[in-house]
């Protein structure tokens, strides 16, 4: 009996040990991410024949964040709503206010990485594909993700660039960060894409594998914390 007992206390310390260990070793454990959904409220975005960037965006953002949490991440988002965002005590929300609550709910987030969520549109049909843009801190995270859209669509030729300066949310966050353009509402067969729930899903779990693959890097490389520029946000490495 006393046998017994001992065996089930040791099984039982074991299993709680692995699971602890299971636990931490995560990827995203101890990490902030940030996802904009672009767009929202009187902002539609862009448009296809049928589909409205702003509800596109939020459809992607919001299974992001689930896919995220499961993998142990902790997720902020900067609307969860068909809303444009404005400062408290604000009457009328526009572009320019919208913009500015955004990066105040970005920055005050503590997040290790920013996702930006878009579609993209051209005046010629023809263009599509997936498409990162970053600055300079968020290079990384964004050439996993572009690895991994061409790697799930081998049509998708497009890199990840930079951006110039040219795009709000990314001059003026201060972490790493990414606005991920989903694809083109102005390409038809992309657009139907877009709309249909199981691709949008292997979208989402190609990002997140992405943020997987640049959270690990980062424990490689900087060991047990670093500290990022111009923010000073603390990164949590396990
Ligand atoms: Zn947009």
């Amino acid at each position: 009996m006393k046998k017994t007992w001992i065996w089930l206390t040791v099984t039982a310390c074991v299993l709680s040990l692995s699971l602890f260990l299971r636990l931490f070793a995560a990827p995203g454990v101890g990490r902030i991410i940030v996802i904009d959904p672009g767009h929202g409220g009187f902002d539609g975005g862009t448009q296809g024949a049928v589909a409205l960037e702003k509800d596109l965006n939020l459809k992607v953002a919001t299974s992001l964040k689930k896919a995220l949490e499961k993998r142990g991440y902790f997720v902020v988002m900067t609307r969860e709503e068909d809303v444009a965002l404005k400062t408290v005590g604000e009457q009328l929300s526009t572009k320019k206010s919208d913009m500015r609550e955004r990066l105040v709910r970005i920055n005050a987030s503590g997040g290790a990485l920013l996702i930006s969520v878009h579609m993209n549109h051209f005046s010629e049909s023809k263009y599509k594909g997936a498409q990162v843009f970053y600055n300079k801190e968020g290079r990384e995270a964004a050439l996993l993700m572009q690895e991994g859209l061409r790697k799930m669509n081998p049509s998708n030729t497009r890199e990840a660039k930079q951006a110039d300066g040219d795009l709000y949310l990314l001059s003026h966050a201060k972490m790493p960060a990414c606005l991920l353009e989903c694809g083109f509402l102005s390409n038809p067969e992309e657009e139907k894409l877009l709309m249909d729930a199981t691709y949008r899903d292997l979208l989402v779990q190609t990002v997140a594998s992405a943020v997987d693959a640049w959270s690990d890097g980062l424990r490689e490389r900087h060991g047990k914390e670093i500290t990022y520029g111009k923010s000073k946000n603390r990164v949590f490495v396990q």
